[in-house]
C-alpha cells in the first residue's frame, strides 16, 4: 500500500476514483466540488439528483463522466465549529466511508482532496492528521486499494501533508 501527496488539481488526476468534498445536497457548490462538476460535465448532476443527498460523514459513488477518473466518491465533511461538535469523528468517517465505498468497486487508486479545509474552515494541520491517521488505520482492511493520494491544491497545504505523513 502506498500513501503519497501531490500538488495538483484533482480533476486532472489519472486514478480510478477521486473523492469530492461535496455538500449534503450533492448538487454542486464551490471549491473542489464546483471544479469537479465543471470538469465532469452536466451529466454528473443528473446522476447526483438520483442519490437524494448525503449525510455529513457519509459517501456516495457516481461515474466520473468526462474526468480521467472512472468514479467520483462524494463525501460531505463537517463544518468546523470549534472542534468539540464531533468534527474529528465526522471527518474520519468521510475518509473511512469513502474507502468502504471504493472497495465495492475494483478501485485500486484513490485521490482525496483536503476535505473540509476550504469553505468549511477545518484547520489544515488538524485535518491532515485525521486524514492520514484514518487512511493508515483503514487501508489494511482493503488490500485491493493499492494507492491513496492526498491531493493538495496549494504548496502550503502540500507542506502540511508532507510533514504529517512522516510522523
Ligand atoms: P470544503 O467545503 O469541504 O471545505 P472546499 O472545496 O472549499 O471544501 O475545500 C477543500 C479543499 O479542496 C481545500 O484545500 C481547497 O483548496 C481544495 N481544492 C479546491 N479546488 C480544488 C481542486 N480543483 N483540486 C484539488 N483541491 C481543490
Amino acid at each position: 500500500m502506498i500513501l503519497r501527496t501531490v500538488h495538483a488539481n484533482i480533476t486532472a488526476l489519472q486514478v480510478d476514483a477521486v473523492v469530492n468534498a461535496a455538500n449534503s445536497s450533492l448538487l454542486g457548490g464551490g471549491g473542489v466540488d464546483g471544479a469537479i462538476h465543471r470538469a465532469a460535465g452536466p451529466e454528473l448532476v443528473h446522476e447526483c439528483r438520483l442519490l437524494a443527498g448525503c449525510k455529513t460523514g457519509d459517501a456516495k459513488l457516481t461515474k466520473g463522466y468526462r474526468l480521467p477518473a472512472k468514479y467520483i466518491i462524494h463525501t460531505v465533511g463537517p463544518v468546523w465549529r470549534g472542534g468539540t461538535n464531533g468534527e474529528p469523528e465526522l471527518l474520519a468517517s468521510c475518509y473511512r466511508r469513502s474507502m468502504e465505498v471504493a472497495a465495492t468497486r475494483s478501485i485500486s487508486s484513490l485521490a482525496f482532496p483536503s476535505i473540509s479545509t476550504g469553505i468549511y474552515g477545518y484547520p489544515i494541520e488538524l485535518a491532515a492528521q485525521v486524514a492520514i491517521n484514518t487512511v493508515r488505520t483503514v487501508l489494511p482492511k482493503f488490500p485491493a486499494i493499492e494507492e491513496v493520494i492526498f491531493c493538495c491544491f496549494s504548496a502550503s497545504d502540500l507542506a502540511v501533508y508532507d510533514s504529517a505523513l512522516v510522523l
